[in-house]
């Protein structure tokens, strides 16, 4: 079933079936095709016969015009979109409520462009909601400091918005990724272009459709669709942008971050992550199981910070690898439009192809493989790219699957003994997105955090992402951080004004130049 929606006044969608959807491109807000007349086309991964979305593909014109257009409208200001802090509320809350509304569609549209199953689509468009909301409530509460210095003057640092910014998002997450970036953004008074991922551009269209029912202001938010490698490029070389926000793979991140130098673009990188699950003896393995099992599985384990290597007491290594074999041999793979389905197709064919060669390489340096390992038999899943949820046991750290993302279903074990090893194996990566560490010993947890280089170490828990807290990478996971107050500061320049209260023509440092 595909669902082609038609905007109801009240914001609210109506359904009506119809395939495929067509994303449009939304500049200045107006929806308009492609001035080259070329369209993007995208399939269900669950099922490749057919096509779910077709896109208008921008033209360098096109793309042109978009950042034209978030030039003019941060520099003009005509809408009041940097100066109203309280439009900017306005819009960013009633945001979250249509988003809350229509939140069924929503991940209905996640389901069918990205393969992830319903039941953890609608929970990210509500997350989603819940961005924006909370960046609702910052932008009145920009407050910047100020003070008396001892000669007189008053010093007065206030915060301003950085200007245009290019968000460029994956498909993985194609709500909250985007929400993290545009309602922080918005919240500090920038305006936007938005180039999202090509295998999610309905995802997008649907979104901006929905703020703009909120009330955004033409031209504060622009939407252009297209290749990566050319209108994500052009963006990022675009003089006239003055910041890009990006998330994505570490190669694409590396290509930003030399580019943004021509110009000294302002950059915030959030990348990949290899994140280890340390187990120790004294857990609660049931929870740990499944706090386990939900983060390295969901979204079939295309996460940046899926924990997908599990790192365990030596002591309760077969118990716990039995626990974890069990629940992972329960997950039910299929459509990601039935309730029932846990685990659904990979982003891609190419994606399904690189994963199963993963795979080949843990049995080729001869891991022990405990589940899964390939793409299930059954017939009705064959035209979709999907991949059982695999453990491979007495890996390496130092092997190619227990290094590189893998960015699939695939779990890697590993053992230790002492404290001191298990965060040594922690530790032994490239990345530091994430971590998580279980242990019903309070001080060893708080102590072993620390040392983990990551920047977010859950204790007893795994893969909750509260607004509040922070969202970002130490290492080469990446460059600065999203959500909470910091994802806020990425968007806002500092600035000082220094006003003389004395009134006298003479300044006892004017004398270094002037003699009297
Ligand atoms: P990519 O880097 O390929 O793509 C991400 C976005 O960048 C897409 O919109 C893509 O467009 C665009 N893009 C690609 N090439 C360029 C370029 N040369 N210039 C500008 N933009 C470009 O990553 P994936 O979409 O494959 O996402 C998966 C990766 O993202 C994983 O490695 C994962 O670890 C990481 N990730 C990190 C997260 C984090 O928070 N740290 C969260 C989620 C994912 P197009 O789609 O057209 O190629």
């Amino acid at each position: 079933m595909n669902i082609s929606p038609i905007l109801k006044e009240s914001g609210v969608f109506t359904l009506v079936h119809e395939e495929p959807n067509r994303a449009l491109l939304i500049i200045n807000g107006e929806e308009m095709k492609s001035s080259a007349g070329t369209q993007l086309t995208r399939e269900n991964p669950a099922d490749s016969r057919r096509i779910v979305t077709v896109a208008e593909e921008a033209s360098r014109d096109d793309t042109a015009h978009a950042v034209e257009t978030a030039r003019e409208a941060f520099d003009k200001d005509s809408t009041n979109w940097t100066k109203d802090f309280k439009l900017r509320t306005r819009v960013l809350n009633k945001t979250a409520e249509l988003i809350r509304e229509n939140s069924l569609l929503l991940a209905r549209v996640i389901s069918l462009e990205n393969g992830m199953p319903m039941r953890q689509a609608k929970p990210q468009a509500l997350a989603a909601a819940d961005v924006f909301e909370y960046y609702g409530g910052w932008a009145g509460k920009i407050y910047g400091q100020s003070m008396y210095l001892p000669n007189g003057a008053f010093i007065a640092l206030t915060k301003e918005p950085v200007g245009v910014v290019g968000l460029i998002t994956p498909w993985n997450f194609p709500y909250t990724q985007t929400a993290r970036k545009l309602a922080p953004a918005l919240a500090a008074g920038c305006t936007a272009v938005m180039k999202p991922a090509s295998y999610t551009p309905y995802s997008a269209y649907l979104l901006v459709n929905l703020m703009m029912k909120a009330g955004l202001p033409k031209g504060i938010v622009n939407l252009v669709h297209g290749k990566g490698s050319v209108t994500g490029a052009a963006i990022v070389t675009d003089r006239r942008v003055d910041m890009v926000s990006f998330t994505g793979e570490n190669q694409t991140g590396q290509f930003i971050m030399e580019k943004a130098a021509k110009d000294m673009k302002r950059i915030g990188l959030e990348l990949g992550g290899k994140a280890p699950f340390v187990v120790f003896d004294d857990a609660d393995l049931d929870s740990a199981a499944r706090g386990l099992v939900f983060g390295m599985y969901r979204n079939a384990g295309q996460a940046c910070g899926s924990t997908t290597r599990l790192i365990v007491s030596k002591n309760i290594h077969d118990t716990f690898v039995d626990k974890t074999v069990q629940l992972v041999s329960s997950l039910r793979v299929g459509d990601p439009m039935q309730d029932r389905v846990d685990i659904g197709p990979v982003i891609s064919k190419d994606q399904q192809e690189h994963i199963l060669g993963y795979v080949k390489s843990g049995l080729d340096d001869g891991f022990d493989l405990l589940c899964g390992g390939k793409a299930p038999t059954d017939e009705n899943l064959k035209h979709g790219y999907f991949i059982n949820p695999t453990v491979f046991d007495n890996v390496d750290n130092d092997s190619k699957i227990a290094q590189e993302e893998i960015f699939g279903p695939v779990l890697t074990v590993m053992s230790f003994g002492s404290e001191a090893e298990a965060i040594e194996t922690a530790n032994n990566t490239l990345y530091g997105l994430t971590a998580a560490v279980w242990t019903r010993d309070s001080a060893r947890g708080f102590r072993v955090s620390r040392q983990i280089k990551a920047g977010t170490v859950w204790i007893n828990d795994n893969y909750t992402q509260p607004p509040e807290g922070i969202w970002g990478g130490f290492k080469q996971s990446g460059i600065g951080r999203e959500l909470g107050p910091y994802g806020l500061d990425e968007f806002l320049e500092v600035k000082q004004v220094y006003m003389d209260t004395t009134g006298t023509p003479n300044r006892p440092h004017y004398s270094q130049v002037i003699s009297d």
